[in-house]
């Protein structure tokens, strides 16, 4: 029997596996097969478009397992998920289809799948796909997530960014609120944690794989990890969160990166004190350049109360605060140790124009406050059955596209660009940024961690290559930086992202310089501007 996972990436509220990161799926996948005796073939969505003869080889599988599906869109720099229109056109002997796209089929599309060989299998699928396999490969094993997880974790190996990827960690499905009227996390019901060591015994076989870059993100809140879950709102565990950590460290000594991704401010509003003391671990025991997303979604009390919002402006406030009081401190790669993220989401139930300013305003006071915001995410909802959302529509979507597009603006030039000035100050040196996509004279970079901050590096680097840049300028949402020039070998056209363009005639033409004072003396009012962005 061959079978093959064919991985289209997913992006859902709590798990993100678009390149550098790996969601759980295709490791349980992996997993489940090699439980059932089968060594499956492991191909990304953007390597099966590459190439013909994986085309061909997959074609004559017996049976490919396709992962998919965005449910909280967004831009992505490391690989092209794979859409339901695609998808009709990948022809497969027999294929089982898998993830949130599950999510948005409807009946007609069922239908014609079915046509093509795919049996669909409902979200969440891991029981309901082991199941299927035991049937269609005539085999037995017993269900066991935890089981599959260690078995599966070798798959990385398989993936063509390997060993730069991020390995999202599930820690526990489900949401404690559970209520918000577009979020397809009710699904997973009551949430339901992982075994600690179960949790522990993955990231140490990922380890031992060679990975070294880690997300605790597959869980709507991290602070309730383990917490108490007998009150309304549960009641964080700091002393278990500080174990935990600790005995991450313990087995996996050299991890690079471990950051995390959700938090729930209502849970840091309930429960300031124990908030406050798993803030402090994460600061201490994960690394630095790490965001806590926290879904505001709107600041409008209207539209809060309508849609069953989990946190309202005041409480999601406090929580900024809360996190900017220990994380704001920069950290070894340049970036602050720990900082929120706010979340906000258009379309919805109640929202009129007045939602629009309401929502801005909030932005502007948190930054007249000095507080930091890492990331500002503002996305028009996606509609799923079985939502309350459902029943009202796109209505105020379509209603609000002109609001939607002028707040946004607005956002990205008077919030965004000035956060970034202060968050990322000019001179300020970034390390280990990894080129991923180059353009003529400017390479993309990011460094592997959780919402990564867009770097365009002056130069042409190859993929892969890692480098430390120092900031130069602002985008909206990205910037500008770049890497000390030699100042006897630089291009002049690299010396005009720093110094005027008569300047730099004048220091190509006193070139070869000795030292950095026979620079100082070409450059003169200038040297002290760019004195940290050249060397002799
Ligand atoms: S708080 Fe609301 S938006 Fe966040 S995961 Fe829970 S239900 Fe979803």
């Amino acid at each position: 029997m061959k079978v093959a996972i064919l991985d289209g990436y997913v992006d859902e509220p709590s798990c993100l596996g678009v390149p550098p990161y790996v969601a759980p799926y295709p490791r349980y996948i992996y997993g489940m097969l090699k439980c059932l005796k089968i060594e499956a073939e492991y191909v990304t969505i953007d390597l099966y478009r590459q190439s013909k003869e994986i085309q061909n080889k997959l074609s004559s599988f017996d049976l490919v397992v396709v992962i998919a599906g965005i449910a909280v869109p967004g831009k992505y720099l490391g690989g092209k998920p794979l859409s339901l229109k695609e998808l009709y056109s990948l022809r497969f002997k027999k294929s089982v289809l898998v993830g949130p796209i599950t999510l948005e089929l409807t009946k007609k599309d069922r239908k014609n799948l079915e046509y093509l060989e795919y049996e669909i299998v409902d979200f969440p699928f891991e029981e309901k796909l082991f199941e299927y396999l035991i049937k269609f490969l005539k085999r037995d094993a017993k269900f066991s997530l935890d089981k599959f997880a260690i078995l599966g974790s070798e798959v990385v190996k398989k993936h063509p960014e390997y060993p730069y990827l991020i390995c999202e960690i599930e820690s526990y499905r489900g949401c404690y609120w559970g209520k918000c009227s577009f979020c397809i996390e009710r699904i997973h019901g009551e949430p339901e944690m992982r075994n600690p060591k179960a949790v522990l015994d993955e990231i140490e076989s990922l380890y031992n794989t060679g990975i070294r870059h880690f997300r605790l993100g597959r869980q709507t809140d991290f602070l309730t990890y383990m917490a108490d879950f007998s009150y309304d709102v549960p009641k964080p565990n700091a002393e278990f969160m500080k174990s935990f950590h600790r005995e991450i460290w313990k087995r996996c000594p050299k991890i690079k990166v471990l950051h995390l991704d959700n938090i729930n401010p209502k849970t840091i509003a309930e429960y300031p004190g124990e908030s406050e003391k798993i803030i402090k671990t994460i600061v201490t025991h994960q690394t630095p350049g790490n965001v806590a997303a926290m879904g505001l979604e709107s600041a409008d009390e209207r539209v809060i109360k309508q849609n069953n919002l989990a946190a309202n402006v005041d409480e999601v406030r406090f929580a900024i605060e809360s996190i900017n009081k220990y994380g704001r401190f920069v950290g070894y790669n340049g970036l602050p140790y720990f900082l929120p993220g706010i979340n906000f989401v258009i379309g919805l139930k109640g929202e009129t124009k007045k939602t629009f300013e309401k929502n801005f305003e909030f932005l502007k006071e948190i930054l007249d406050a000095g507080l930091l915001l890492r990331r500002i995410n503002i996305r028009q909802v996606k509609i799923f059955e079985n939502t309350p959302m459902h029943k009202f529509g796109y209505k105020n979507v379509n209603r609000h596209k002109k609001y939607f597009k002028s707040f946004k603006k607005r956002v990205r030039e008077e919030i965004d660009k000035p956060m970034l000035k202060k968050l990322v100050p000019v001179g300020r040196k970034l390390v280990n940024l990894r080129c991923e996509v180059n353009d003529k004279r400017i390479t993309y970079a990011r460094q592997l961690a959780t919402y990564p901050l867009l770097v365009g590096v002056i130069g042409k680097y190859e993929k892969n290559t890692f480098l430390d840049a120092r900031v130069i300028d602002y985008g909206m949402r990205s910037i500008m930086a770049i890497e000390p020039l030699n100042i006897n070998s630089a291009e002049p056209w690299q010396l005009e992202y720093l110094i005027s363009k008569k300047l730099v005639a004048k220091v190509i033409l006193n070139r070869p310089y000795k030292s950095i004072e026979d620079v100082k003396e070409v450059l003169k009012d200038n040297f002290q501007r760019v004195k940290d962005f050249i060397y002799v």
